[in-house]
């Protein structure tokens, strides 16, 4: 899908946030990019979605042009809901901004509050729904353009760890089924080594990739109970304190 060469990317305040970052997406995969706050993830997600150029290095896609908005979702830390509006509407916004009227959508807005499990909460306001329902709200809204690519930067790190393990489990399972890409940020260990399939470990200043490690745990879901994720969660710190003392 995405072929990134050597890319950097300097902040006008002198901050090097990306150095020599090479890396390629392959459609269907689901990538995380995993490192302490600061190592530039949340950087290079934004190139990717094309929200912000390299300054050095460059960025390739299959295709021969990147994405169009509406073949990229885009899912953030804080739902960024409309506290006005309702789920429905809420999830209605990006095919509103592309002329598609309530009427119209409906069938796709009320299929992707369907597919997080938001069924029967289409009138409710953001106000009226937990953190972690306002984030599937979040999730459906990003869904509902049919993406390829969803990208998404630290979307469960605000919830509580109950209601994260349940959007994970549920995320894995929209992701089997739906086979857009994902590349996850996140700086959670045990996050990364549940969801992805490729775990990319990141290092700062400047923001680099140490490494990238291939998940072992079967593709059709994991359990957090399997030996082979404590195993996978063990690799992973010990390569990422590796990492990290050596810069
Ligand atoms: P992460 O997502 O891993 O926490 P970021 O990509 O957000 O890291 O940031 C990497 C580095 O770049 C940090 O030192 C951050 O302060 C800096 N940075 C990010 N965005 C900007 C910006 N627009 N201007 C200046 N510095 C920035």
């Amino acid at each position: 899908m995405l072929t990134i060469s050597a890319a950097g990317r300097r902040f006008p305040t002198g901050t090097e946030a990306l150095r020599g970052v090479s890396l390629r997406l392959q459609d269907g995969d689901f990538m995380a990019l995993l490192g302490p706050s600061g190592c530039g993830k949340s950087t290079l997600l934004r190139l990717i979605a094309g929200l912000d150029q390299p300054d050095t290095g460059t960025l390739r896609w299959d295709a021969g042009t990147p994405p169009g908005p509406g073949d990229i979702g885009y899912v953030f830390q804080d739902a960024t809901l409309l506290p006005w509006a309702s789920a429905e509407d809420n999830v209605w916004l990006p095919l509103r901004l592309r002329g598609v009227s309530r009427d119209a959508a409906r069938g796709d807005t009320v299929a992707a509050l369907n597919r997080v499990g938001l069924t029967g909460f289409e009138q409710a306001r953001p106000g009226q729904l937990s953190g972690g329902m306002r984030m599937r709200v979040s999730i459906a809204r990003a869904l509902v353009t049919k993406p390829r690519l969803l990208l998404m930067d630290e979307p469960f790190a605000a919830l509580d760890e109950f209601t994260r393990h349940r959007l994970q489990d549920d995320l894995l399972t929209m992701w089997r089924d739906i086979g857009c890409t994902v590349v996850f940020v996140t700086h959670s260990i045990y996050e990364a080594a549940f969801l992805a399939r490729r775990i990319v470990l990141m290092t700062p200043r400047p923001g680099r990739i140490d490494r990238e490690m291939t998940s072992p745990l079967p593709a059709d879901g994991a359990s957090r109970l399997d030996p082979a994720y404590a195993t996978l969660v063990a690799a992973v710190s010990e390569a990422m304190a590796a990492a990290l003392r050596s810069t």
